[in-house]
């Protein structure tokens, strides 16, 4: 008998008994997509097997439909991103796989550093693959939300890749959106691009770091990427340059460019080659400005943002011994590392604040704390975590006792402490 679900769903999910935790009406558009499922050949022992208990997930949605009223300016995004623990990181998987590295870069075309540049910003190295079960929060996007249809095709390409023996389905996790993996490929990706790279007749882009990095370098070379070119440089625009042709799209002859006085920022030869190139200016003309030529095309293509594409750029330069921006971002109070983020949330917890997990991660929780303190401190309240409300926390916990000794009235008059703020 099956209790009456509409009136427990919280509990029982919570009881995590997956034969009876699934929303009915989950179940009943699942049986609806069956038979679209089967035609699209998804092996129906496959379907049933996989589809059953699976349970409706509403926070997906919350996602699908969150309009981000946060901004992150590109010198935060890329102060998390790429920090030194990243590099460091990233420095020791070059080492560690090295031979690994140089047997997909022949046979695939694209360097060490940048397929680890990738897998940094993607999983963190394969550390962070997701916290959603992948076919719960496809099922759920398939039968609700805005992209049904989209969604529908990543549902059946995850257990066509299931029936095939590539993926398995145990403790399959991945982003809201059902990205997952060490690559964080979309299924129809994985199913498109993804290679068996260490023979064992799987490509498995989640338990096996060879396949990782070599469908990562697969993706690249067929999104037109060009073997032993740069995607480009961080360059300085001469006084009074015109910056008005600027943006991805807006591609010049490379010599243009040096003709109008464009230099590399490291103070090497810019080549007056013909070379299509674009002047990128993510901050303005105060900020760092960058030509990029074609492998920034390619590597954009994996995500589709500037910002992402400039991280695993400028990850890569890193990662290959460079010493990062030469230009300032136009900004005071530049962004901060995971580990200065880390540092931030525990000063907000040292002040009572519940933030959750003092991971790095500033979620909305940390950003109300913040603009608390900001309040308090006489700043502007805008919950952004960076350098100077760092700085304020920080010099305030090392040195309680600068309030001048006089303004300390005796202790056995001090005032009950009041209530952290919340
Ligand atoms: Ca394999």
């Amino acid at each position: 008998m099956r209790p009456t679900l509409s009136l427990l769903p919280g509990l029982l999910a919570l009881l995590a008994l997956p034969a009876v935790a699934a929303e009915p009406t989950l179940d009943a558009c699942l049986a609806t997509l069956r038979p679209q499922a089967l035609a699209q050949g998804v092996d129906g022992a496959t379907w049933d097997t996989h589809t059953a208990g699976l349970v409706r997930d509403p926070g997906v949605l919350d996602s699908l439909d969150y309009q981000p009223e946060f901004r992150t300016a590109i010198w935060d995004y890329l102060a998390g991103l790429v920090d030194d623990q990243r590099v460091a990181d990233g420095r020791a998987m070059l080492a560690e796989h090295a031979d690994l590295l140089q047997q997909v870069q022949a046979r695939h075309g694209v360097d060490p550093a940048t397929v680890v540049a990738v897998w940094g910003v993607e999983s963190d190295y394969g550390r962070t693959f997701g916290s959603k079960p992948l076919l719960g929060s496809l099922a759920t996007l398939s039968c609700e939300g805005r992209r049904q249809a989209f969604f529908r095709g990543e549902l059946f390409a995850t257990l066509r890749l299931i029936a095939s023996g590539d993926l398995s389905a145990d403790g399959l996790v991945g982003s809201w959106a059902g990205a997952f993996g060490h690559t964080q490929f979309m299924p129809s990706t994985y199913a498109r691009i993804a290679v068996d790279f260490d023979g064992d007749g799987r490509r498995d882009l989640v338990g096996s770091v060879p396949d990782a990095l070599a469908s990562t370098a697969n993706y690249l070379r067929r999104a037109g990427w060009r073997p032993g070119q740069p995607w480009g440089h961080e360059v300085r625009l001469p006084d009074g340059f015109d910056a008005s042709v600027n943006g991805r799209q807006s591609r010049r002859p490379l010599s243009h460019w040096v003709g109008r006085g464009v230099v590399r920022a490291d103070g090497q030869p810019l080549a007056a080659a013909d070379t299509p190139a674009a002047l990128l200016l993510p901050a303005g003309r105060e900020g760092p400005a960058f030509l990029v030529f074609k492998n920034y095309d390619a590597i954009y293509s994996y995500n589709a943002a500037e910002s992402y594409a400039l991280a695993i750029a400028l990850l890569a330069d890193r990662l290959r011994g460079g010493d990062g921006l030469q230009a300032r971002w136009p900004t005071d109070d530049p962004g901060l590392s995971r580990a200065e983020r880390r540092e931030l949330q525990a000063l907000l917890v040292a002040r009572g604040h519940d933030i959750g997990a003092v991971d790095g991660m500033i979620g909305a929780r940390s950003r109300a704390a913040l603009a608390i303190e900001q309040a308090r401190l006489g700043r502007e309240a805008d919950g952004r975590a960076g350098q100077a409300i760092l700085a304020a926390l920080r010099s305030e916990a090392a040195a309680p006792a600068e309030t001048p000794p006089a303004e300390t009235p005796p202790v056995d008059s001090l005032p009950v402490e009041p209530p952290p703020a919340r």
